[in-house]
């Protein structure tokens, strides 16, 4: 049943459009990353559609599937290109920033959404796994966003969007490379937020459960009819929007829309004398208490109190 409260707050949002906003979403040919562009389009964006239609080990290289979600857009009535770079090439990758801008003029989004998986216990995991997965999460994630970088800051407008996973920050069995690379682009979105906050550049990450060819086997038909890529998709819109917040994870899938939130407990301060392991041990249910958490800005602000309570336990404050 829908409630008062809930039809006036539908009633009264302006739709949310991106009209003159140019976006490229990586890995748009398939899953999450097609949803992104296809809904940016259909709200007025134009879409480089970034795809070098790998499989899902990232063997093989295709614009098949990147100009197929380009054709849809047009059909729409949209605007939108195809581009095949792998976003592990730095070169390709400005070479596709080029083209956005060479098309359009200007470049407002980066989706950072392109993906393989080589799942494997850590004791079976090659070197060759480990550095593959890394390199295409986390390194194209920042060839992407050192190719758009130059052109937000000069405009003092951006919107970048990691996609990292639940793999990562909680942990999935057998996902070692994959859940590094995951939980390193949380800090890729903090340090970018800080750098970019005084030139208009807002960087958030998504971390979806969805549907895809890369979840295909995980499911039963229930939950992947549950765990369609368009109940993802508005998470990712809000966060590259006009009014999107800054270092900002969201959680999306199934309908259920959370936010990912790195604490720290409030710990104790140990005088010099009780600072050994034996005491540290003593103490660990209070250092390790969520009673008191605390969400720190930045690394310079846990540092800053760390100080701070050492000078007024040892009367220096
Ligand atoms: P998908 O396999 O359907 O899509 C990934 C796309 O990335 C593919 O089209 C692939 O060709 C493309 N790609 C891979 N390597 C590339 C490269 N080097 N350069 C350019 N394109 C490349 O998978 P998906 O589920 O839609 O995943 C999208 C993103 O969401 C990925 O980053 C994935 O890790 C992340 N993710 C997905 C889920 C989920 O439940 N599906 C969960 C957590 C995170």
């Amino acid at each position: 049943m829908t409630t008062a409260s809930q039809t006036t707050a539908s009633s009264t949002q302006t739709e949310q459009r991106f009209d003159d906003r140019v976006a490229i979403v990586t890995g748009a040919g398939n899953g999450l990353g097609r949803n992104h562009a296809l809904q940016l389009a259909a709200r007025g964006a134009r879409v480089v559609v970034n795809d070098f239609g790998g499989g899902r080990d990232g063997a093989g290289a295709s614009t098949a599937a990147a100009q197929a979600v380009v054709d849809e857009i047009v059909a729409a009535g949209g605007q939108a290109i195809a581009d095949g770079a792998n976003v592990c090439d730095p070169d390709a990758v400005q070479a596709m920033a080029q083209r956005a801008l060479d098309t359009w003029g200007r470049i407002d989004i980066l989706i950072n959404n392109a993906g393989i998986l080589r799942d494997k216990s850590f004791a079976k995991m090659s070197a060759d796994d480990f550095n593959a997965v890394v390199d295409v999460h986390l390194l194209g994630a920042a060839n992407c966003a050192r190719a758009v970088w130059p052109t937000m800051r000069a405009q003092e407008y951006g919107r970048i969007l990691m996609t990292s996973s639940t793999s990562g920050v909680f942990g999935n069995f057998g996902q070692a490379n994959y859940g590094a690379a995951k939980t390193a682009l949380i800090g890729l979105m903090n340090v970018l937020h800080l750098e970019g906050l005084r030139y208009g550049i807002k960087v958030n990450a998504l971390l979806p459960t969805a549907a895809t060819r890369m979840t295909a086997e995980l499911f039963d038909a229930d939950s992947l009819r549950a765990l369609d890529p368009s109940f993802v998709t508005p998470a990712a819109l809000f966060l590259v929007g006009e009014a999107a917040p800054s270092r900002t994870a969201l959680l999306a899938g199934a309908g259920t829309y959370a936010r990912l939130a790195v604490v720290e407990t409030e710990g104790v301060y140990l005088p010099p004398d009780q600072r050994t392991p034996e005491q540290i041990a003593a103490h660990f249910d209070e250092i390790a208490s969520l009673d008191k958490i605390l969400e720190t800005p930045e690394g310079f602000a846990h540092v800053s109190r760390i100080l701070t309570r050492a000078k007024q336990a040892e009367g220096r404050a």
